[in-house]
């Protein structure tokens, strides 16, 4: 027997709509790409979507076409999210910090129709105009009065694409299934691929990262995502927020330390999200000036591990908590979510910094298991760890123009990651499967081993690759960057970490270097590392 209950498509209009009607006058601060500080609101933002989508439809853009944004976090970026999807196209969220072999690639799989971009994009477009083979349009997401002369022949601004639009928009009724927008992985992990939300996927992990045991959105709060619109979606949090009627603050191109500080205290922030390396440089500030930006009370650190010393900075220095997440692009992206359990909240702080390093608590709407090699599913005890499988709606079940299932055939979809799990549900990365370390028959976590190093006074960021022994096969190499002059031998720092990790990790050789290769999102590359120590042997 079927439920008598209306059948009401998850259609991601919805959330803007209802942020519109009841939240309208929230605000949506962003400093623009042009320079100023501009004010805007939910109410402001659908108005413009409206119009904007008339524009599009208008333009010709049909249901299922592609138009890519190459932009950062702003006002005028939402806007184009709620019109490009609300009109049934999708929208492609392209990486502005990728090479133009890779820019074009993108463009060209995706086959996008138009591209909208910010005015420092327009040299590198007009560089790569004539290879991408299907862009009808480039349209600069700004007034005709700070358009630049330099970007892609034809280029219209922004402003004057919409100005004479109908302000009025009937959004259409579609099937919840329908693709809404498309982020490409990193491709730190092998070539590009596609990764087409649909709106029922966006609506539901949307509404997921409201709970308090994920992202905790609130009216009461001021959310600045310092994570990228063209990085999963800024982690959804411009489909979140809302739902939550919570005020936006958009950074813009600024995203230094000192930038985001001055911005974040200025519009009085009380939350932020972002990867570890921008919050480096935010802390370094917050060291600097003695203080944190005035509103500040917690973060939210994803996209590559937190470290027990970012975790202290934050917390102890400068009494800003911290939850740790995980999740990845093909997970739209939210995984699991670090708060602690009741049960974890009176202990001592060093008893509870075991659990606060782990990635994070299981949230309702992803399943999540480890298994060994051979698929064989191992124990949730904490301790063992396996390759993390993946179930849920929010979880890409095909890449786009793959043709064939990204799944096992039970469903799962493999992460890459090693994680061990435990009874409460809380997963720990171990490592990528690409980067353990096999040392003999054992297993020699890198980032474990990472997170060890980084605690000392003097290694201020650290990556380990596994490097050729004669007969281990493969030990541990650690390459730091040093906080300031000093650089101890190997002898000091393993006798450092020997304490904090077991004694088969600790590594055989070390290396300074004046800074690690961090790819365009924030993560160490560590392929190029290894093409770098390519060679290099210990033993
Ligand atoms: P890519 O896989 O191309 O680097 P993603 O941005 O989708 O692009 O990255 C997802 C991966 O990032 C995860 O599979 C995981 O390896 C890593 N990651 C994300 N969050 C964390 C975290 N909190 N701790 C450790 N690794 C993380």
């Amino acid at each position: 027997m079927q439920g008598l209950m209306m059948n009401t498509p998850l259609l991601i209009t919805s959330l803007i709509q209802f942020a519109a009607q009841y939240h309208g006058d929230t605000s949506i601060v962003t400093r623009s790409t042009e320079g100023p500080v501009r004010h805007s609101s939910y109410g402001e933002v659908f108005a413009r979507a409206q119009r904007l989508a008339n524009a599009l439809i208008d333009f010709g853009i049909k249901p299922g076409d592609r138009i890519a944004t190459v932009a950062w976090n702003t006002d005028r970026h939402i806007e184009l999210y709620y019109a490009i999807s609300g009109i049934g196209a999708i929208c492609h969220t392209v990486n502005l910090r990728l090479a133009d072999a890779e820019l074009v690639y993108i463009l060209n799989h995706a086959e996008d129709r138009m591209v909208f971009f910010d005015t420092d994009m327009s040299e590198t477009l007009a560089r790569i105009q004539t290879q991408t083979k299907t862009v009808d349009r480039f349209v600069a997401m700004t007034d005709a009065a700070h358009l630049l002369d330099n970007g892609p022949e034809g280029t219209i601004d922004y402003e004057s694409f919409i100005a004479s639009a109908s302000p009025h928009h009937d959004w259409a009724i579609f099937d919840e299934n329908t693709a809404a927008s498309m982020c490409y992985t990193s491709g730190t992990t092998g070539d590009p691929k596609g990764v087409l939300y649909s709106h029922r996927a966006t609506v539901l992990h949307a509404m997921a990262s409201c709970y308090a045991s994920t992202l905790n959105l609130r009216t009461e709060d001021v959310v600045l995502p310092v994570v990228p619109m063209f990085h999963v979606n800024a982690w959804g949090v411009p489909y979140s927020a809302p739902i939550a009627g919570t005020p936006l603050v958009m950074p813009g191109p600024k995203l230094d330390g000192q930038s985001l500080f001055e911005f974040m205290d200025a519009e009085c922030v009380t939350k932020a999200l972002g990867v570890p390396t921008v919050w480096m440089s935010l802390l370094d500030h917050m060291d600097k000036v003695g203080r944190k930006p005035a509103g500040l009370n917690s973060v939210v650190i994803g996209g590559a591990a937190a470290s027990e010393a970012i975790i202290n900075r934050f917390e102890l220095d400068h009494g800003v908590a911290v939850n740790h997440a995980w999740g990845m692009t093909e997970m739209s992206p939210l995984g699991v979510v670090n708060t602690l359990k009741t049960k974890y909240q009176s202990l001592p702080r060093d008893q509870q910094m075991p659990t606060k390093l782990k990635q994070g608590r299981a949230i309702y709407g992803v399943d999540l298991c480890i298994v060994d090699d051979d698929g064989q599913e191992l124990p949730r005890d904490g301790d063992t760890s396996g390759r993390l499988l993946v179930k849920g709606p929010w979880i890409v079940s095909e890449y786009f123009k793959a043709g064939e299932s990204a799944l096992n055939p039970e469903g799962w979809f493999d992460t890459g990651d090693i994680a061990t799990l435990d009874p409460d549900g809380y997963m720990m990365i171990t490592d990528r499967a690409k980067d353990i370390i096999k040392s003999g028959g054992e297993w020699i976590s890198s980032v474990g081993l990472e997170n060890a190093a980084v605690g000392h006074p003097v290694i201020k960021q650290a990556a380990v690759i596994g490097v050729a022994h004669p007969k281990w096969l493969e030990r541990p190499l650690l390459v730091c960057v040093p906080e300031g002059e000093n650089q101890p031998d190997l002898a000091e720092i393993r006798e450092y970490l020997a304490e904090k990790v077991p004694k088969l990790w600790l590594p055989d050789a070390i290396e300074w270097v004046e800074s690690l290769p961090i790819g365009a999102t924030g993560k160490v590359l560590k392929a190029e590392l290894r093409n770098r120590f390519a060679g290099y042997t210990v033993g």
